[in-house]
């Protein structure tokens, strides 16, 4: 079954679990070789899965946050690696929808590709700004020519390099003061990939660095203006949260197997009889449900405010991304410890859910902003 026929998100919950199954068999290959998931995305692009934040207006399903999440955390069931990835690109998609902040034309140009299979992601992160979220100015520069722009820069992190057609672009438009997104196609003269990905964690995303040498755009393409650091509430950036709630899902399940089918000679039965396991299977229980009920209700609430509501949303949604992030790292580390040192095999997948889960502390928002923001709007209310 294909997206297109899968009508209620239980039917495309199990269209992408079946999905998620294979992307778990290949996962332990492409981490060990730090390669990057391409029969993954290309199954995701085949299924119709890459198609399904569109607009309706436009021949999209326009699926909700709500839907997105739980879809999201499914595939991290499988693979962390390919959740993130496609989740910029699914999130992106959701945001433009929803805020139509580029021209129509260009819009729509995206729209049309992307029904033909195109992917894109943001390339915002820098040697020298680090997280945008910060409020750096990029020093990718933008210098204006009278066909349109011409960029030089070097990206780090642009996540799923190895397939993005489009790269949205941060850069500083040069001798002024403003800033903004460039919309670059990867087969434009002077766009070089170069593979620097030697992270431990999320080996699988293809994060290399995007370089751009005197890259020509059109006018047209310079898409959206904004001012670093001061970006309006983002409810699509819930995939982050999704994902590492996803990864926590697989290691339990890993260690509840475990625990069902290890039997030392030391007791009768298998070590899921033993009340010190179960209370750390207990805890796994409790902090997944409070991650799931958190993240949902947020996606919910999304998914049912106006525009202005959705404004004031920005502080829970850093907190739904710092709580069930931190929540995730949690599981992992009980579910390692049920396990006990087998979890740290290279041939167990715990150890790369114990790797992989840690990039989620350096994904947008930071924790130290989130707590930041939460403790100026409650010093604001009391
Ligand atoms: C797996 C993965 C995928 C990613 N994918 C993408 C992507 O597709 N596109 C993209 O653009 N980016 C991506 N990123 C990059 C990400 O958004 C961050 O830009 C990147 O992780 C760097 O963040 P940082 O906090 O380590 O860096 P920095 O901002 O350099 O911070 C380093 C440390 O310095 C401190 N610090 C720095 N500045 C400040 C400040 N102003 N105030 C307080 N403390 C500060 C903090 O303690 C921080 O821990 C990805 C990152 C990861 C891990």
């Amino acid at each position: 079954m294909q997206f297109q026929e899968a009508t209620t998100l239980e039917e495309k919950l199990n269209v992408m679990k079946i999905m998620s199954e294979r992307f778990f068999a290949r996962a332990a290959k492409v981490d060990v070789e730090a390669s990057f998931p391409f029969e993954n995305i290309e199954e995701l692009k085949a299924s119709g899965y890459t198609q399904l934040t569109l607009p309706k207006e436009f021949g999209g399903e326009e699926i909700t946050l709500y839907e997105l999440v739980r879809l999201q955390e499914q595939i991290a069931i499988g693979d962390g690696a390919t959740a993130l990835s496609i989740g910029w690109h699914m999130g992106i998609l959701k945001n433009l929808a929803e805020k139509r902040i580029w021209s129509e034309e260009v819009y729509k140009r995206i729209v049309e590709d992307v029904k033909k299979g195109a992917l894109l992601n943001g390339a915002a992160s820098e040697p020298q700004t680090g997280s945008p979220t910060r409020g750096g100015k990029p020093t990718t520069t933008a210098t204006k020519t009278g066909k349109g722009w011409v960029l030089n820069g070097r990206k780090t992190f642009t996540t799923m390099s190895p397939v993005l057609d489009y790269f949205i672009v941060s850069a500083s438009v040069i001798d002024s003061d403003v800033v903004g997104n460039f919309l670059v196609r990867r087969s434009l003269p002077g766009v070089e990939i170069e593979e620097t990905w030697d992270s431990i964690a999320m080996r699988g995303t293809g994060s290399h660095d995007l370089v751009l040498k005197d890259v020509v755009v059109e006018s047209e393409d310079f898409v959206e203006r904004f001012v670093p650091g001061k970006k309006s509430a983002n409810g699509w950036m819930l995939h982050i949260p999704a994902c590492y709630l996803g990864i926590a899902q697989a290691a339990q399940k890993y260690a509840i197997a475990f625990a069902k089918s290890y039997s030392p000679n030391s007791i009768s039965g298998t070590i899921s009889d033993i009340p010190t396991v179960q209370q750390r299977i207990g805890e796994m229980e409790l902090t997944i449900l409070e991650a799931k009920h958190f993240l949902y209700s947020v996606a919910k609430q999304w998914d049912s405010s106006t525009e202005e509501e959705r404004l004031r949303l920005n502080a829970e949604l850093g907190a739904v991304k710092h709580s069930v992030t931190n929540k995730a790292f949690h599981v992992v580390d009980l579910a390692m410890r049920v396990v006990g040192a087998r979890s740290l095999s290279q041939q167990n997948p715990l150890q790369r859910y114990y790797r992989d889960v840690r990039a989620g502390l350096h994904n947008p928002p930071m924790d130290d902003m989130t707590i930041q923001i939460l403790a100026k709007k409650a010093i604001a209310s009391n």
